[in-house]
Order: structure tokens, then C-alpha cells, then sequence
């Protein structure tokens, strides 16, 4: 079994703790890997050697630098798409269509960050006769970058893209579920001659030990974290003393609005296939409310109803599978816990049960699960599960509809489903979310900025905005004689 080192100043060190993690093939039960279990002084050597990094200037002063390390970045990882996807795939337990689509458009930030490197710009004004001001944009140093274990490479690359283009220099710690796989993308850093030594750097290990000094070091001029909401508010606790710049990418209850006008077949594909059950609902912006109009609710819950029931749960390797484990013992106890409350709380469609037939058992197994006739205030309604579980509401007319969309504390992306243009635009407007899909589900891209509203986070990665969050502003006010 192989033991990953941390990353640090270009070179693999071990861990000051002598003591290791294992991440766990979530639907086998098997060791995929170790990796370090690093202590509080190991993240200081790392912010130690990118703050080294960044004050040479070599990296953070260069931007055709920059832009050809990315490119050459996004070159290697499109060239590593199978075996990233083989680890991926063992260590986060997707199915084969998932990693692989994780993997191959992990690419696809670095390759437009490297384009947008060079265009950096800030601003000039002439204040009087003699009187000039520069606004510069610039670098704020070290960044951390603190991922979860839900996309591990697709949520690190949307970070690091932009942080590495504007000029910073980073220390990524992955989740303690997924190191390997964040490791072998580190081997990939390695092999980039462009990146001086400490500019990329990575430390696996507790988000309690190796997470909090990497939100707390001195040195640290910006976290950018993606996760929980209660992980969000801590490290915004966290971050306080040192008034530290925060990006935070939260929960989310995104829901799925369905208008009696909709394409239905696009809809129902778009809410079991784009939405809830890939990944086992284990994606933050997934669609697990869905919203419907009266009018189609009961066509509707009969065609989701047949479709969720046939859906093949099992190893991501296998074929016809569609919906795979969750990551751990933990989550599963978890999500069995919301579907015995959903039991109490509204009417059980189909699913509901812990799946142990033949080698299920190995693995952390669950029915993909649809609950009907959800309250509004109900905690099936309102808390996220991060499970293949889906809650149906049923709606009256537009303002129902917006009303129950907005009726959570997060605001991370919705869906609307019409054919109607002024039913989406006049839906989309009053939506609070940060992405609102009109017809579609899921679709992210680099050029265009993602983020959350209200508990779902803010600040903004992807797109020109994504980068500027990893900037700040300094007005050069000069006198001319
Ligand atoms: P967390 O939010 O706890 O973890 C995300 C990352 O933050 C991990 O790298 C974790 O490290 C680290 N971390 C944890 N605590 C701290 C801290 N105090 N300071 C700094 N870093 C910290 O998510 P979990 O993986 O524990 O999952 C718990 C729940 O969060 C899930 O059940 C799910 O509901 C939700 N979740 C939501 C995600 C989203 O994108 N919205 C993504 C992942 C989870 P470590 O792994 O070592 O704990």
C-alpha cells in the first residue's frame, strides 16, 4: 500500500507526527491508501515555504510565468485522465461516468486561467494637473485552500486556478477522505518547471490540526474553503482574529422548479440524472428539492417513482451502475437517520433502506429514495442530507413556487423548468441563489462565476470574478512636479 508524503518547498517530506491516515474504498471496505497525519508545525513549513515563495517574486511578478504553468498544468492532468480517474474512482467511490468527468474537466479552469493571467489590469485616473492615481491589483500572498472530499480535484482546481493566476502562492490541505487522489495531482505540480519551489504546496491531515493553523497562521492572507456550512462559520470564527479574507462554498438545498408548460421528459432526466442520485446526492449544488405544480405532480411522482426504482446501485466499476456508495460509515448512519425522520415526517415514494445483498454489505450502500408530500418547514425540507434522497413540494402558481424555493437558509443554485420566457426570466430574478439553471442542471463553467448566497457561502470562483476575490486593491496616489 502505498504512503503519500506531504508536498513542501518541491520536495515530499514526511510528516513531523510519524503518524499516517487511511482512505477507504467506500464500497469495498479496502485500504486505497496512506498519508500523513501531519502536525500543526507541518502546515507552518508549508505557509512558511509559499510565503518564501511569494516574497521572491518570481512566481507572483511573473505572468507569462504563470500562465505557461497552468497551461502545461491542465496539459498533464488531460493527459492523466485514466489513471487519476482508476484512484478517484477507488478513494471517493463514484461511478466510472462520474470520476471520469471530474478528471476531464478539472482541465478546463487551468487551461483558462492560463489565458486570463496576462490580464490582470487595474485602473489609472488623473485627479488634477499634477495629480495622478494608480489603482494596482495585486497578489494577497499565501492562500489556503481547504477541500472536501465530495469532488476533491474539481473543487481544488476551481480554487487554485484562480489564486495561482492572480499571483499568490498556496497551501492546499485535502480532506482526510481523499488524500491520495490530491496527492497524485501534486506529482502532476511537480512536473511543471514553471512553479518555483513553494508556490504549490500540500499537507494532508485533520482539518482540527492541520485545517485550523492554515486558517490561523499569521502568514496566511486568504482561505478559500469549500464544505459545510458549520465547518464555514467555524473557519469564519477562526479567521476573525486576523481579519483574514474568506471564500467560502457552502451547503446547499438547491431546488428543482417544475412549471406545467416544462419539456416533462427534460425535467424528470434532469432531476434524476443531473441532479439528486448522481454521486449519491453528494454534491453541494445538488437538486434535492423538487418543486412541482399541482397540476403535474401526480404524472410526475409515477414517471420518477419507476425511473428511481430501476436505477442500479453498486461499485462504480460495474456496468449499468449509476448511483454509487457514500463516503463513509459516519454519512451513512447520517443519511439513514434524515430517511427514518423523513418516515415520520412525509410519505415514503420508494427506497428508504440500507442496501447489504452480497458484497453490498462491504460498502456504505443506500436505496436511491424519494419522499412525497414534504412540509415546507420539515427538516427533510430544510437541513441537507447529502445522501441520494430526494423531498417532492408541490406548488399553486409562481409566488408559491418562490416562496418555498427561497424557504431555506441556503442560496447555492435552483433550477426552472418552463417553456415559458417570462415565467424563467421573472423566476430567476426573485430566486435567491447564486446559479439559476433555466432547462438544464449542473452545468459549471470556467468562464462564468459560481458561488452562494445567504448560509450557502460567498465570495465567487470561476470566471473574472472568481479571480479578483484572490486580489486586493492598492490606490498609488502620486504627486507629480
Ligand atoms: P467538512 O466541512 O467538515 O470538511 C471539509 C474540509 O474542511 C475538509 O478538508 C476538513 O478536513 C476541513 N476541516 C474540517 N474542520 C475544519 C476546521 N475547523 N478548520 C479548517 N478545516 C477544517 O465536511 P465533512 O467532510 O466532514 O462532511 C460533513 C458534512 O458536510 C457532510 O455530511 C455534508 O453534509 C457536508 N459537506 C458539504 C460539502 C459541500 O460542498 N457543500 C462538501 C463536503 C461535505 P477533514 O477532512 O480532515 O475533516
Amino acid at each position: 500500500m502505498q504512503t503519500y508524503l506531504n508536498y513542501i518547498d518541491n520536495r515530499w517530506v514526511k510528516s513531523q507526527s510519524s503518524e499516517t491516515i487511511e482512505s477507504v474504498n467506500p464500497a469495498t471496505g479496502e485500504i486505497v491508501c496512506a498519508a500523513q497525519a501531519s502536525a500543526v508545525d507541518d502546515a507552518r513549513a508549508a505557509v512558511d515555504s509559499a510565503k518564501q515563495s511569494f516574497e521572491k517574486g518570481e512566481w507572483s511578478e511573473d505572468a507569462n510565468r504563470r500562465s505557461k504553468a497552468l497551461y502545461r498544468l491542465g496539459q498533464l492532468l488531460s493527459e492523466s485522465v485514466a489513471p487519476m480517474t482508476d484512484l478517484l474512482l477507488r478513494e471517493s467511490g463514484k461511478t466510472l461516468e462520474d470520476a471520469n468527468a471530474e478528471i476531464t474537466r478539472s482541465s478546463f479552469p487551468l487551461e483558462y486561467y492560463s489565458g486570463v493571467t496576462r490580464n490582470v489590469f487595474g485602473r489609472s485616473i488623473l485627479l488634477g494637473p499634477k495629480n495622478m492615481s494608480l489603482l494596482l491589483r495585486e497578489p494577497l500572498g499565501v492562500v489556503s485552500i481547504i477541500v472536501p472530499w465530495n469532488a476533491p480535484i474539481a473543487l481544488l482546481v476551481r480554487s487554485l486556478a484562480p489564486a495561482l493566476a492572480a499571483g499568490n502562492t498556496v497551501v492546499i490541505k485535502p480532506a482526510s477522505a481523499t488524500p491520495g487522489i490530491t496527492a497524485e495531482f501534486l506529482k502532476l505540480v511537480e512536473k511543471v518547471p514553471e512553479f518555483p519551489p513553494g508556490t504549490v504546496n500540500m499537507v494532508t491531515g485533520s482539518g482540527q490540526t492541520v485545517g485550523r493553523e492554515l486558517v490561523q497562521n499569521r502568514s496566511v492572507g486568504m482561505i478559500s474553503f469549500t464544505g459545510d456550512t458549520s465547518t464555514g462559520k467555524e473557519i469564519m470564527r477562526l479567521a476573525a482574529d486576523g481579519l483574514k479574507r474568506l471564500s467560502l462554498e457552502l451547503g446547499g438545498k438547491s431546488p428543482n422548479i417544475i412549471y406545467p408548460d416544462a419539456d416533462f421528459a427534460k425535467a424528470v432526466r434532469g432531476v434524476i440524472s443531473g441532479s439528486c442520485f448522481s454521486y449519491a446526492g453528494q454534491i453541494c449544488y445538488a437538486g434535492t428539492r423538487v418543486l412541482i405544480h399541482r397540476e403535474i405532480h401526480d404524472k410526475f411522482l409515477g414517471v420518477v417513482h419507476q425511473q428511481v426504482k430501476n436505477m442500479r446501485v453498486g461499485y462504480g466499476l460495474e456496468k449499468d451502475v449509476t448511483v454509487g456508495p457514500v463516503i463513509n460509515r459516519k454519512q451513512l448512519d447520517r443519511v439513514m437517520n434524515y430517511i427514518e425522520i423523513g418516515r415520520k415526517e412525509a410519505k415514503l415514494v420508494t427506497g428508504g433502506r440500507r442496501m447489504i445483498e452480497g458484497s453490498l454489505a462491504k460498502g456504505n450502500f443506500i436505496e436511491p429514495t424519494v419522499f412525497d408530500e414534504v412540509t415546507p418547514s420539515s427538516r427533510l425540507a430544510q437541513e441537507e442530507i447529502f445522501g441520494p434522497v430526494l423531498s417532492v413540494l408541490s406548488f399553486e402558481d409562481m409566488n408559491d413556487a418562490i416562496k418555498l424555493a427561497n424557504n431555506t437558509v441556503y442560496g447555492l443554485a435552483a433550477a426552472i423548468w418552463t417553456n415559458d420566457l417570462s415565467t424563467a426570466l421573472n423566476t430567476a430574478r426573485k430566486v435567491k441563489a447564486g446559479t439559476v439553471w433555466v432547462n438544464t442542471f449542473g452545468k459549471l463553467n470556467a468562464s462564468t462565476e459560481a458561488g452562494g448566497m445567504k448560509q450557502s457561502g460567498f465570495g465567487r470562483l470561476y470566471g473574472l470574478e472568481g479571480l479578483r476575490d484572490f486580489t486586493e486593491l492598492k490606490n498609488v496616489n502620486i504627486e507629480t512636479s
